[in-house]
């Protein structure tokens, strides 16, 4: 079986759900992920501020835009009369139910709720869409099987055994849909799995089935070789190893979720990023396979802080980078980058939530300086330290900005290197102009 994911734009109106539609069937029983039609989740997040705050009028209001603009894509979504009934009923019963909640106390688990409707709504319409055009289809739906335990973590034996039994409960269809994004929590609450979230889904599902392929269909042809939304003439990588694109994805590489390619990895399944808008067109193939002798892409992380820790003392005696850590595990935070000398040693974090109290904490060890507005600058590829050349290429290209960190060695494919937030874009072109 194949699971084929749509993000936001590839669902975005009536016309895009009718292509996904033809290439979800070639004759083949795929498994189809949705995501909420583009814009949806945010409009759901804007609804939400307004309920927190009390605003019933301004949630109304939204609410309102949004079902205008539903009703409309139903209306050219189907073209039986029997079916548009079908179509707006659907949509109705899902905001008279959003709208509700204005009627009620609001808190984090209504908010869970209302932002699980964007998904339960694409994938109705895509049914029915389906079973008007005489296909087999069904819906397999996610908060049924999907669930996170107390850590967050997809609770993955839960994950298996569920779906298997509902695919055993709904045999013998063409098609299977079902919501990406949505999940309960260990409490059997409606969650989700972080903005993005579909992309896990995909890989979640195609991990507990062992799929033979998970597609990830958007709307641009793969991975590009840097990022598109800031660097010009960028190209599609045609193939990266999971741990580039893991590594890609997580330092800012939007196309892709960064927790979905574990999943894939640890079951050795190939994930392909595909063109809605140009199916035709190779896209990226995510595989074990590592290409040799190739810088692949350049991501770029923003928000990013880092802080210093310096100490006249022997900095990096025995034990002492044990303590540094713990402080940043007793605050939840991860570390993204580290460099050490024998004086001092920089690391940098990505959530500033308890920074303050981090930086209190590391005042124990040494004198403290913290920089915000950084951004990581991720370039992936073949960096084994037998490839002569290629590290310094990269510091070479940037031989006109000033560089916080570097980190490089960590992994054999891929150097990380911290700059001011105000020099990224030239970062980027600067790498773009001269690796590629
Ligand atoms: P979807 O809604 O289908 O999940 P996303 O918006 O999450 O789509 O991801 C696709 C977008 O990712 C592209 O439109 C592109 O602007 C952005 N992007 C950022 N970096 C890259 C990259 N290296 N390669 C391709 N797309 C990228
Ligand atoms: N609809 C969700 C979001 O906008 C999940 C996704 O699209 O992947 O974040
Ligand atoms: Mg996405």
């Amino acid at each position: 079986m194949k699971i084929m994911k749509f993000g936001g734009t590839s669902v975005g109106c009536a016309a895009r759900m009718k292509s996904v539609a033809d290439l979800v069937l070639d004759g083949q029983v795929n498994l189809v992920v949705l995501s909420a039609m583009s814009g949806t989740t945010n409009s759901l997040v804007e609804i939400s501020n307004y309920l927190y705050k009390k605003n019933n009028d301004g949630a109304n209001e939204v609410v309102n835009q949004l079902e205008v603009k539903y009703t409309k894509d139903v209306n050219e979504l189907y073209s039986t009369d029997e079916y548009k009934a079908k179509g707006l009923a659907l949509i109705r019963e899902h905001f008279n139910y959003i709208k509700s909640f204005t009627n009620s106390i609001f808190t984090v688990f209504e908010e869970k709720v209302i932002l699980s409707q964007g998904e339960l709504i694409s994938t109705g319409m895509f049914n029915l869409y389906l079973q008007e055009r005489g296909i087999k289809s069904c819906l397999l739906p996610a908060l049924d099987y999907m669930r996170i335990d107390k850590n967050n973590e997809p609770d993955t034996a839960y994950i298996r055994e569920n779906l298997t039994a509902l695919l055993e409960k709904n045999p013998d269809q063409e098609i299977y849909i079902t919501q990406g994004y949505i999940c309960r929590n260990a409490f059997g609450e409606v969650d989700n799995l972080q903005r993005g979230g579909s992309d896990y889904t995909a890989s979640l599902i195609g991990a507990a089935l062992l799929a033979d392929e998970i597609q990830i269909w958007t709307d641009i042809d793969g991975m590009h070789n840097n990022d598109p939304r800031f660097v010009e003439g960028t190209k599609p990588v045609d193939e990266l190893s999971f741990d580039e694109a893991a590594e890609l994805a997580y330092f800012g590489a939007k196309i892709l979720h960064p927790t979905c390619v574990l999943p894939a990895k640890i079951n050795n399944i190939p994930v392909r990023l595909l063109n809605t808008m140009d199916p035709k067109a190779k896209g990226t193939l995510i595989s074990s396979h590592q290409c040799e002798n190739r810088i692949a892409a350049i991501a770029a992380k923003d928000s990013i802080t880092a802080i210093k820790i310096k100490s006249g003392r022997m900095l990096l005696a025995y034990g002492f980078l044990r303590k540094v850590f713990e402080i940043f595990e007793s605050y939840k935070t991860p570390i993204d980058m580290i460099s050490t000398s024998e004086v001092g040693l920089s690391v940098t974090i990505d959530s500033t939530r308890h920074l303050d109290d981090i930086v209190d904490d590391l005042k124990k060890y040494g004198t403290v300086e913290v920089d915000t507005d950084q951004v990581i600058i991720c370039i992936a590829g073949d960096f084994r330290s037998s490839n002569i050349g290629y590290a310094s290429k990269v510091v070479e290209a940037l031989n006109t900005i000033p560089i916080r960190m570097i980190s490089y060695g960590g992994s054999s494919h891929n150097i990380s290197i911290l700059i001011d937030a105000a020099d990224k874009i030239k970062a980027l072109r600067l790498l773009s102009d001269k690796l590629f």
